[in-house]
């Protein structure tokens, strides 16, 4: 996907913050963080959102929670608690056109999201 800035990250053609990698995943630093600890998780390869998920990528998204959970420990995020968002579509707010998993922690958060 020529000019997604996802795919850049994930091919080392532009640096982003990046806290794991492996053949399918990575996890980079948020560029504009919301909470104290706020990581982004994404397949490497071009999934534009929650609606192009498929069956066949049932392993492939399992995997991104174990990173997110693994990832939680490692930024003690663990004990006190953490968000997965995935935001989808106009409504939530989806300003990237990669699939995406932020993981947020390290303060106390609100909820409702509105
Ligand atoms: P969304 O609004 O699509 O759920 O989340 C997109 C997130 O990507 C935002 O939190 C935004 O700060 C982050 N972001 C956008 N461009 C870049 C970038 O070039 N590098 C990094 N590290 N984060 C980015
Ligand atoms: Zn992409």
């Amino acid at each position: 996907m020529g000019d997604c800035v996802f795919c850049k990250i994930a091919d080392h053609t532009i640096s982003g913050s990046v806290v794991y990698e492996d053949d399918q995943v990575m996890a980079f630093r948020d560029l504009n963080p919301c909470t104290p600890v706020h990581l982004l998780i994404i397949p490497k390869n071009h999934i534009s959102g929650i609606q192009e998920i498929s069956e066949a990528d049932g392993a492939l998204i399992s995997k991104i929670i174990l990173v997110a959970k693994q990832l939680a420990k490692e930024f003690s995020i663990d004990e006190g608690g953490y968000r997965i968002v995935v935001n989808s579509g106009p409504d939530a707010g989806q300003s990237v056109a990669h699939l995406h998993f932020h993981l947020l922690g390290g303060q106390r958060m609100g909820w409702p999201p509105i």
